[in-house]
């Protein structure tokens, strides 16, 4: 994790420093070797999360581009159940960074706890991905006069296919020097709907953009998937 609470104040690990879980009250140890970024973990390596993945430049870059205090919040649900939010926005999204390999079961509970879930996936980790993604959007059909907007075919894209039925926004990264695609999908229908947004604008809506334009975006998209899918 980035933070723990050393005397009650959140904080980076440093070499020496103790701190508690912001989550669950287990001492963390700051661990700050030369292979993986400086993280804390729990004392023992029991993990109170079992959510978490091990973060890389990759997740720590994506969460720098928000307030701190917006980074790793602890979420409970009605149930009491408790998780680690990557980033929950002031306005509530979360978003939750995905780099490894997620089981669809761990998916659908993530996009089940969380009410309004963004998921930006790591799409630079299998090689194929990029390709294949790049096929499906270069063959897809524009919607309207949007050319950032298409219906694509699903079945030719590993990754589409795997995310296509997380009720959640997706947002696949395939590096910085490329825009960020999201899926509209319903899990059903081969088709699903792909967005074209630029990196600074997904930021800069999150961070104090006019969320009901994108959640009236998701809704149309959704809705025409869904009309299409019958
Ligand atoms: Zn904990």
């Amino acid at each position: 994790m980035k933070f723990a609470l050393v005397n009650e104040q959140r904080q980076e690990a440093q070499p020496n420093l103790f701190g508690a879980c912001p989550a669950c009250g287990h001492p963390m140890l700051a661990k700050c070797g030369k292979v993986r970024i400086w993280h804390w973990a729990h004392k023992g390596g029991r993990t109170c999360d079992p959510w978490w993945e091990n973060e890389t430049e990759w997740h720590r870059a994506w969460k720098g581009h928000f307030p701190s205090e917006w980074q790793e919040v602890v979420h409970q649900g009605h149930n009491g159940e408790k998780h680690i939010a990557d980033v929950k926005t002031n306005q509530g999204w979360v978003l939750e960074f995905q780099h490894s390999h997620i089981k669809p079961e761990e998916r659908q509970s993530r996009d089940s706890f969380y009410s309004k879930l963004i998921w930006i996936v790591d799409g630079t980790r299998r090689k194929r991905d990029v390709t294949q993604f790049r096929d499906a959007w270069s063959q897809g059909t524009p919607v309207g006069r949007n050319t950032f907007l298409r219906k694509v075919f699903l079945d030719d894209c590993a990754l589409l296919r795997e995310w296509s039925d997380s009720r959640a926004a997706v947002f696949f990264d395939f590096g910085k020097d490329l825009n960020l695609f999201c899926l509209i999908a319903n899990g059903k229908d081969k088709l699903g709907h792909v967005f074209c947004f630029s990196r600074g604008m997904l930021i800069n809506l999150l961070r104090g953009g006019n969320m009901q334009d994108f959640e009236a975006l998701l809704q149309d998209a959704r809705a025409s998937t869904t009309a299409r899918g019958r």
